[in-house]
Protein backbone atom coordinates (compact mmCIF):
# COMPACT_ATOMS: atom_id res chain seq x y z
CA UNK A 1 0.00 0.00 0.00
CA UNK A 2 1.41 3.23 -0.56
CA UNK A 3 -1.10 6.19 -0.61
CA UNK A 4 -2.60 7.07 2.44
CA UNK A 5 -5.66 5.82 4.04
CA UNK A 6 -8.41 7.40 3.44
CA UNK A 7 -11.25 7.47 6.46
CA UNK A 8 -13.64 5.69 4.87
CA UNK A 9 -11.08 2.96 4.43
CA UNK A 10 -10.84 2.01 7.75
CA UNK A 11 -14.17 1.46 8.04
CA UNK A 12 -14.70 -2.12 7.15
CA UNK A 13 -11.79 -2.70 9.19
CA UNK A 14 -13.39 -1.14 12.62
CA UNK A 15 -16.56 -3.11 11.60
CA UNK A 16 -15.49 -6.32 11.30
CA UNK A 17 -12.41 -5.89 14.57
CA UNK A 18 -15.74 -4.82 16.47
CA UNK A 19 -17.51 -7.52 15.58
CA UNK A 20 -14.74 -9.81 16.89
CA UNK A 21 -13.86 -8.07 19.89
CA UNK A 22 -17.45 -7.50 21.02
CA UNK A 23 -17.35 -10.94 23.06
CA UNK A 24 -14.30 -10.03 24.50
CA UNK A 25 -15.42 -6.34 26.08
CA UNK A 26 -18.01 -7.60 27.24
CA UNK A 27 -16.26 -10.14 28.93
CA UNK A 28 -13.61 -8.01 30.59
CA UNK A 29 -16.94 -5.23 31.34
CA UNK A 30 -18.30 -7.98 33.35
CA UNK A 31 -15.55 -9.12 35.08
CA UNK A 32 -14.47 -5.59 35.92
CA UNK A 33 -17.89 -4.55 37.39
CA UNK A 34 -17.84 -7.93 39.68
CA UNK A 35 -14.52 -6.66 40.98
CA UNK A 36 -14.59 -2.76 41.27
CA UNK A 37 -12.10 -0.84 43.27
CA UNK A 38 -12.24 2.67 44.38
CA UNK A 39 -10.28 5.95 43.33
CA UNK A 40 -6.34 5.21 43.77
CA UNK A 41 -6.71 1.57 44.70
CA UNK A 42 -7.51 0.44 40.84
CA UNK A 43 -4.64 -2.33 41.43
CA UNK A 44 -6.41 -5.48 39.91
CA UNK A 45 -7.83 -3.11 37.13
CA UNK A 46 -4.75 -1.64 36.30
CA UNK A 47 -2.87 -4.87 36.40
CA UNK A 48 -5.38 -6.87 33.79
CA UNK A 49 -4.82 -4.01 31.57
CA UNK A 50 -1.10 -3.87 31.81
CA UNK A 51 -1.43 -6.81 30.69
CA UNK A 52 -3.29 -6.51 28.12
CA UNK A 53 -1.21 -3.51 26.31
CA UNK A 54 1.87 -5.75 26.79
CA UNK A 55 0.15 -8.46 25.17
CA UNK A 56 -0.86 -7.09 21.84
CA UNK A 57 2.39 -5.76 21.81
CA UNK A 58 1.87 -2.15 22.05
CA UNK A 59 5.63 -0.13 22.27
CA UNK A 60 5.10 1.16 25.88
CA UNK A 61 3.79 0.50 28.85
CA UNK A 62 4.19 2.09 31.88
CA UNK A 63 2.47 1.29 35.12
CA UNK A 64 1.88 3.32 38.30
CA UNK A 65 0.93 6.64 36.42
CA UNK A 66 -0.75 8.93 39.29
CA UNK A 67 -0.48 5.77 41.76
CA UNK A 68 -2.49 3.35 39.40
CA UNK A 69 -3.03 4.62 35.96
CA UNK A 70 -1.73 2.98 32.86
CA UNK A 71 -0.47 4.78 29.88
CA UNK A 72 0.22 2.80 26.61
CA UNK A 73 1.76 3.94 23.43
CA UNK A 74 1.12 2.16 19.95
CA UNK A 75 3.66 3.78 16.74
CA UNK A 76 1.58 3.10 13.87
CA UNK A 77 3.45 2.04 10.43
CA UNK A 78 3.42 5.82 9.22
CA UNK A 79 4.71 9.22 9.99
CA UNK A 80 2.30 11.53 12.05
CA UNK A 81 1.24 13.17 14.99
CA UNK A 82 0.01 11.97 18.32
CA UNK A 83 -3.66 11.81 19.49
CA UNK A 84 -5.16 10.44 22.91
CA UNK A 85 -7.88 8.03 24.08
CA UNK A 86 -8.70 8.14 28.22
CA UNK A 87 -10.97 5.91 29.57
CA UNK A 88 -11.30 6.39 34.02
CA UNK A 89 -10.96 3.04 35.82
CA UNK A 90 -12.61 4.02 39.04
CA UNK A 91 -15.70 2.72 40.71
CA UNK A 92 -18.07 4.53 43.61
CA UNK A 93 -18.53 3.96 47.30
CA UNK A 94 -22.17 2.20 46.16
CA UNK A 95 -23.60 -0.59 47.53
CA UNK A 96 -24.73 -2.45 44.39
CA UNK A 97 -28.77 -3.34 44.28
CA UNK A 98 -29.09 -4.14 40.17
CA UNK A 99 -29.79 -8.14 39.81
CA UNK A 100 -27.16 -8.41 37.26
CA UNK A 101 -25.49 -12.29 37.76
CA UNK A 102 -22.00 -10.24 37.79
CA UNK A 103 -23.53 -8.03 40.35
CA UNK A 104 -20.64 -6.78 42.94
CA UNK A 105 -20.63 -7.48 46.35
CA UNK A 106 -17.43 -6.11 47.14
CA UNK A 107 -16.74 -4.20 50.23
CA UNK A 108 -14.00 -1.70 51.72
CA UNK A 109 -13.36 1.26 53.15
CA UNK A 110 -13.95 4.88 51.51
CA UNK A 111 -12.79 7.44 53.96
CA UNK A 112 -12.91 5.73 57.12
CA UNK A 113 -15.83 4.43 56.51
CA UNK A 114 -17.11 0.71 55.92
CA UNK A 115 -18.47 0.46 52.14
CA UNK A 116 -19.96 -1.39 49.27
CA UNK A 117 -18.53 -0.73 45.70
CA UNK A 118 -19.82 -0.39 42.48
CA UNK A 119 -19.26 0.60 38.86
CA UNK A 120 -22.28 2.83 39.43
CA UNK A 121 -20.75 5.24 36.37
CA UNK A 122 -20.01 3.11 33.87
CA UNK A 123 -16.06 3.13 34.46
CA UNK A 124 -15.97 -0.15 33.81
CA UNK A 125 -17.22 -0.22 30.08
CA UNK A 126 -15.00 2.57 29.21
CA UNK A 127 -12.14 0.46 30.85
CA UNK A 128 -13.29 -2.29 28.89
CA UNK A 129 -14.00 -0.26 25.39
CA UNK A 130 -10.23 1.69 25.36
CA UNK A 131 -9.06 -2.19 25.97
CA UNK A 132 -10.89 -3.47 23.00
CA UNK A 133 -9.95 -0.11 20.92
CA UNK A 134 -6.18 -0.79 21.79
CA UNK A 135 -6.48 -4.39 20.14
CA UNK A 136 -8.23 -2.95 17.19
CA UNK A 137 -5.65 -0.53 16.46
CA UNK A 138 -3.07 -2.47 17.64
CA UNK A 139 -4.46 -4.98 14.43
CA UNK A 140 -4.27 -2.48 12.39
CA UNK A 141 -1.23 -1.00 13.10
CA UNK A 142 0.79 -0.93 9.73
CA UNK A 143 -2.08 1.41 8.15
CA UNK A 144 -1.83 4.17 11.48
CA UNK A 145 -0.18 7.42 10.38
CA UNK A 146 0.90 8.67 13.64
CA UNK A 147 0.76 7.38 17.50
CA UNK A 148 -2.20 6.77 20.06
CA UNK A 149 -1.78 6.95 23.36
CA UNK A 150 -4.04 5.14 25.67
CA UNK A 151 -4.57 6.62 28.97
CA UNK A 152 -6.19 4.68 31.98
CA UNK A 153 -7.09 7.22 34.76
CA UNK A 154 -7.50 6.21 38.01
CA UNK A 155 -9.83 8.18 40.35
CA UNK A 156 -11.98 10.24 38.11
CA UNK A 157 -14.68 10.43 41.30
CA UNK A 158 -11.98 11.85 43.22
CA UNK A 159 -9.00 10.45 45.04
CA UNK A 160 -10.20 9.40 48.52
CA UNK A 161 -9.41 12.25 51.34
CA UNK A 162 -5.64 13.41 51.71
CA UNK A 163 -4.86 11.63 48.39
CA UNK A 164 -3.74 13.34 44.90
CA UNK A 165 -4.98 11.38 42.06
CA UNK A 166 -6.90 11.54 38.71
CA UNK A 167 -6.28 13.41 35.39
CA UNK A 168 -4.54 16.10 36.96
CA UNK A 169 -1.85 14.37 38.50
CA UNK A 170 -1.77 11.98 35.54
CA UNK A 171 -0.97 14.91 33.46
CA UNK A 172 1.39 16.39 35.94
CA UNK A 173 3.52 13.14 35.34
CA UNK A 174 3.91 13.68 32.14
CA UNK A 175 1.24 11.68 30.17
CA UNK A 176 0.44 14.05 28.12
CA UNK A 177 4.37 14.75 26.89
CA UNK A 178 7.18 12.45 25.14
CA UNK A 179 5.37 11.93 22.87
CA UNK A 180 3.20 15.18 23.13
CA UNK A 181 -0.19 14.31 22.65
CA UNK A 182 -2.03 17.11 19.77
CA UNK A 183 -5.42 15.91 20.32
CA UNK A 184 -7.32 13.96 22.68
CA UNK A 185 -10.31 12.08 22.57
CA UNK A 186 -13.05 10.12 25.58
CA UNK A 187 -16.61 9.17 26.61
CA UNK A 188 -18.59 8.43 29.03
CA UNK A 189 -21.77 5.88 29.17
CA UNK A 190 -25.28 7.54 29.92
CA UNK A 191 -28.43 6.23 30.83
CA UNK A 192 -30.20 9.51 29.91
CA UNK A 193 -30.08 8.67 26.25
CA UNK A 194 -30.56 4.97 24.46
CA UNK A 195 -28.10 2.40 23.12
CA UNK A 196 -27.43 3.23 19.90
CA UNK A 197 -27.47 7.21 20.21
CA UNK A 198 -23.73 9.70 20.83
CA UNK A 199 -24.22 12.93 21.63
CA UNK A 200 -21.95 15.93 21.84
CA UNK A 201 -21.95 19.37 22.48
CA UNK A 202 -19.52 22.09 20.95
CA UNK A 203 -17.74 24.39 23.94
CA UNK A 204 -18.51 23.75 27.66
CA UNK A 205 -20.62 20.55 28.23
CA UNK A 206 -20.03 19.66 31.97
CA UNK A 207 -19.78 21.96 35.00
CA UNK A 208 -17.25 22.84 36.69
CA UNK A 209 -17.90 21.51 40.08
CA UNK A 210 -16.46 23.42 43.35
CA UNK A 211 -17.60 22.84 47.49
CA UNK A 212 -17.76 25.93 49.96
CA UNK A 213 -18.17 25.60 53.71
CA UNK A 214 -19.57 28.46 55.72
CA UNK A 215 -18.76 28.30 59.27
CA UNK A 216 -21.02 30.99 61.08
CA UNK A 217 -20.08 31.89 64.86
CA UNK A 218 -22.75 33.47 66.90
CA UNK A 219 -22.94 33.61 70.94
CA UNK A 220 -24.41 30.62 72.72
CA UNK A 221 -27.23 31.36 75.14
CA UNK A 222 -30.22 29.58 76.87
CA UNK A 223 -33.09 29.48 74.15
CA UNK A 224 -35.45 30.67 76.21
CA UNK A 225 -33.32 34.19 76.51
CA UNK A 226 -32.19 34.27 72.84
CA UNK A 227 -31.51 38.33 73.73
CA UNK A 228 -28.75 37.01 75.78
CA UNK A 229 -26.95 35.65 72.77
CA UNK A 230 -26.69 35.76 68.64
CA UNK A 231 -28.45 32.99 67.35
CA UNK A 232 -25.99 31.59 63.99
CA UNK A 233 -29.08 29.47 63.19
CA UNK A 234 -31.33 32.43 62.26
CA UNK A 235 -28.46 34.53 60.72
CA UNK A 236 -27.71 31.05 58.69
CA UNK A 237 -31.29 30.43 57.55
CA UNK A 238 -30.69 34.02 56.25
CA UNK A 239 -27.46 33.08 54.91
CA UNK A 240 -29.67 30.17 53.30
CA UNK A 241 -32.07 32.56 51.39
CA UNK A 242 -29.38 35.05 50.26
CA UNK A 243 -27.36 32.52 48.08
CA UNK A 244 -30.81 31.20 46.27
CA UNK A 245 -30.29 35.13 45.12
CA UNK A 246 -27.26 34.23 43.55
CA UNK A 247 -28.27 32.49 40.64
CA UNK A 248 -31.74 33.89 40.77
CA UNK A 249 -30.72 37.54 40.71
CA UNK A 250 -27.09 38.04 40.15
CA UNK A 251 -26.33 35.81 37.17
CA UNK A 252 -26.92 36.47 33.93
CA UNK A 253 -28.59 33.65 33.20
CA UNK A 254 -29.09 33.93 28.73
CA UNK A 255 -24.61 33.37 28.86
CA UNK A 256 -24.98 30.39 30.74
CA UNK A 257 -26.61 28.25 33.70
CA UNK A 258 -24.94 28.19 36.89
CA UNK A 259 -26.20 25.80 39.60
CA UNK A 260 -25.55 26.95 43.87
CA UNK A 261 -27.01 24.48 45.90
CA UNK A 262 -26.86 24.13 50.27
CA UNK A 263 -26.20 20.21 50.69
CA UNK A 264 -25.92 20.13 54.75
CA UNK A 265 -26.99 22.42 57.67
CA UNK A 266 -25.29 21.25 60.81
CA UNK A 267 -25.45 23.19 64.07
CA UNK A 268 -27.10 22.35 67.47
CA UNK A 269 -27.89 19.50 69.98
CA UNK A 270 -30.58 20.38 71.66
CA UNK A 271 -33.60 21.74 71.44
CA UNK A 272 -33.77 24.26 74.08
CA UNK A 273 -29.82 25.70 73.02
CA UNK A 274 -29.08 27.83 70.61
CA UNK A 275 -25.71 27.00 69.85
CA UNK A 276 -22.43 28.56 69.44
CA UNK A 277 -21.38 27.69 65.30
CA UNK A 278 -23.26 26.31 62.12
CA UNK A 279 -22.08 24.69 59.47
CA UNK A 280 -23.29 25.00 56.25
CA UNK A 281 -21.80 23.03 53.12
CA UNK A 282 -22.66 23.13 49.38
CA UNK A 283 -21.75 23.24 45.62
CA UNK A 284 -21.20 25.72 43.01
CA UNK A 285 -21.73 24.43 39.16
CA UNK A 286 -21.23 26.57 36.20
CA UNK A 287 -20.29 26.27 32.85
CA UNK A 288 -17.77 29.63 32.16
CA UNK A 289 -14.92 30.14 34.13
CA UNK A 290 -15.75 34.11 34.66
CA UNK A 291 -19.27 33.29 36.03
CA UNK A 292 -17.40 30.75 38.50
CA UNK A 293 -15.24 33.30 40.06
CA UNK A 294 -18.25 35.89 40.05
CA UNK A 295 -20.23 33.19 42.35
CA UNK A 296 -17.39 33.04 44.47
CA UNK A 297 -17.55 36.28 45.16
CA UNK A 298 -21.13 36.62 45.40
CA UNK A 299 -21.08 33.66 47.96
CA UNK A 300 -18.68 35.07 49.91
CA UNK A 301 -19.87 38.46 50.51
CA UNK A 302 -23.38 37.66 50.74
CA UNK A 303 -22.02 35.36 53.63
CA UNK A 304 -20.09 37.76 55.67
CA UNK A 305 -22.33 40.53 54.98
CA UNK A 306 -25.63 38.96 56.05
CA UNK A 307 -23.85 37.17 58.99
CA UNK A 308 -22.71 40.72 59.88
CA UNK A 309 -26.06 42.26 59.50
CA UNK A 310 -27.41 39.49 62.38
CA UNK A 311 -24.13 40.24 64.97
CA UNK A 312 -22.70 36.88 63.85
CA UNK A 313 -19.59 36.22 62.11
CA UNK A 314 -19.33 33.96 59.08
CA UNK A 315 -15.99 32.22 57.72
CA UNK A 316 -16.16 31.10 54.29
CA UNK A 317 -13.84 28.63 52.36
CA UNK A 318 -14.33 27.55 48.50
CA UNK A 319 -12.47 24.27 47.34
CA UNK A 320 -12.09 24.47 43.45
CA UNK A 321 -12.66 21.19 42.26
CA UNK A 322 -13.14 20.17 38.28
CA UNK A 323 -12.76 22.92 35.45
CA UNK A 324 -15.44 23.33 32.85
CA UNK A 325 -15.39 20.36 30.50
CA UNK A 326 -15.07 22.12 27.16
CA UNK A 327 -15.31 20.20 23.95
CA UNK A 328 -12.72 22.38 21.13
CA UNK A 329 -15.25 23.52 19.05
CA UNK A 330 -13.62 23.36 15.88
CA UNK A 331 -12.51 19.18 16.62
CA UNK A 332 -15.94 18.85 17.74
CA UNK A 333 -17.12 19.88 14.08
CA UNK A 334 -15.12 17.39 12.81
CA UNK A 335 -15.70 15.15 14.01
CA UNK A 336 -19.18 14.77 13.74
CA UNK A 337 -19.15 12.94 10.32
CA UNK A 338 -17.12 10.33 11.67
CA UNK A 339 -19.67 9.64 14.82
CA UNK A 340 -22.43 9.46 12.02
CA UNK A 341 -20.49 6.71 10.10
CA UNK A 342 -20.42 5.13 13.28
CA UNK A 343 -23.50 5.28 14.74
CA UNK A 344 -25.72 6.28 11.75
CA UNK A 345 -26.51 10.07 11.27
CA UNK A 346 -29.97 9.60 12.65
CA UNK A 347 -28.22 8.62 15.96
CA UNK A 348 -25.67 11.73 16.51
CA UNK A 349 -26.94 14.61 18.33
CA UNK A 350 -26.53 17.34 20.42
CA UNK A 351 -27.23 16.86 23.75
CA UNK A 352 -28.16 19.18 26.30
CA UNK A 353 -25.71 20.37 29.41
CA UNK A 354 -24.72 18.33 32.09
CA UNK A 355 -24.32 19.56 35.76
CA UNK A 356 -22.09 16.98 37.06
CA UNK A 357 -17.99 17.47 36.55
CA UNK A 358 -15.82 15.34 34.68
CA UNK A 359 -11.88 15.94 35.20
CA UNK A 360 -11.53 15.36 31.58
CA UNK A 361 -11.74 18.35 31.29
CA UNK A 362 -8.03 19.12 32.77
CA UNK A 363 -6.34 17.50 29.49
CA UNK A 364 -8.95 19.86 27.48
CA UNK A 365 -7.17 22.97 29.33
CA UNK A 366 -3.70 21.74 27.47
CA UNK A 367 -4.73 19.67 24.51
CA UNK A 368 -7.80 19.96 22.40
CA UNK A 369 -10.34 17.81 23.51
CA UNK A 370 -13.82 16.38 22.63
CA UNK A 371 -16.30 14.24 25.28
CA UNK A 372 -18.75 12.24 23.75
CA UNK A 373 -21.51 10.60 25.84
CA UNK A 374 -22.97 7.65 24.62
CA UNK A 375 -25.86 6.48 25.78
CA UNK A 376 -26.86 2.58 27.64
CA UNK A 377 -30.68 2.39 27.93
CA UNK A 378 -31.96 -0.55 26.43
CA UNK A 379 -35.14 -0.08 24.36
CA UNK A 380 -37.58 -1.88 26.50
CA UNK A 381 -36.58 0.25 29.11
CA UNK A 382 -37.62 3.85 29.61
CA UNK A 383 -35.58 6.87 29.70
CA UNK A 384 -37.82 8.93 32.09
CA UNK A 385 -37.22 5.98 34.43
CA UNK A 386 -33.59 4.73 34.03
CA UNK A 387 -31.47 4.98 37.28
CA UNK A 388 -29.15 7.88 36.74
CA UNK A 389 -24.55 7.69 37.04
CA UNK A 390 -24.34 7.32 40.58
CA UNK A 391 -26.93 4.63 41.25
CA UNK A 392 -27.22 1.73 43.28
CA UNK A 393 -29.31 0.46 40.49
CA UNK A 394 -27.38 2.43 37.17
CA UNK A 395 -27.95 -0.45 34.33
CA UNK A 396 -26.08 -1.08 31.91
CA UNK A 397 -26.75 -2.31 28.35
CA UNK A 398 -23.79 -3.97 26.89
CA UNK A 399 -25.08 -3.11 23.45
CA UNK A 400 -23.38 -0.09 24.05
CA UNK A 401 -19.67 -1.10 23.81
CA UNK A 402 -19.73 -2.29 20.37
CA UNK A 403 -20.65 1.75 19.53
CA UNK A 404 -18.28 3.24 22.05
CA UNK A 405 -15.35 0.85 20.98
CA UNK A 406 -16.30 1.61 16.99
CA UNK A 407 -16.36 5.39 17.63
CA UNK A 408 -13.23 5.76 19.42
CA UNK A 409 -11.69 3.87 16.89
CA UNK A 410 -12.62 5.84 14.11
CA UNK A 411 -12.25 9.25 16.21
CA UNK A 412 -8.35 8.13 16.39
CA UNK A 413 -8.05 7.21 12.81
CA UNK A 414 -9.93 9.72 11.17
CA UNK A 415 -7.86 12.24 13.57
CA UNK A 416 -4.95 11.03 12.65
CA UNK A 417 -5.65 10.21 8.99
CA UNK A 418 -7.17 14.00 8.46
CA UNK A 419 -3.72 15.52 10.00
CA UNK A 420 -1.51 13.39 7.85
CA UNK A 421 -0.28 14.86 4.38
ZN1 LIG B 1 -19.26 9.51 38.18
ZN1 LIG C 1 -18.03 8.92 35.40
Amino acid sequence: MNAPDTPFAFDAAIASAADRLEPKVVAWRRDLHANPELGNREFRTAKIVAEHLRAIGLDDVREKVAHTGVVGVLKGGRPGPVVALRADMDALPVAEETDVPFKSTTRTEWNGQSCGVMHACGHDAHTSILMGVAELLAGMRDRIPGTVKFFFQPAEETPPIGEDGGAKMMIEQGCLKAPDVDAIFGLHVTSVYPTGMIGYRSGPLMASADDFRVFVKGTQTHAAMPWRGTDPIVVTSQIVLGLQTIVSRQMNITHEPSVVTVGVFQGGVRHNIIPDEVKLEGTIRTFDEAQRDEIHGHVKRISEMIAAAGGARATVTIKRGYDVTVNDPALTTWAVPTLQRMAGEANVGVVDKVCGAEDFSFYQKVVPGLFIRVGCTPPDRSIASSAPGHSPRFYLDEDCLKIGLAALSALALDWLGSQAG
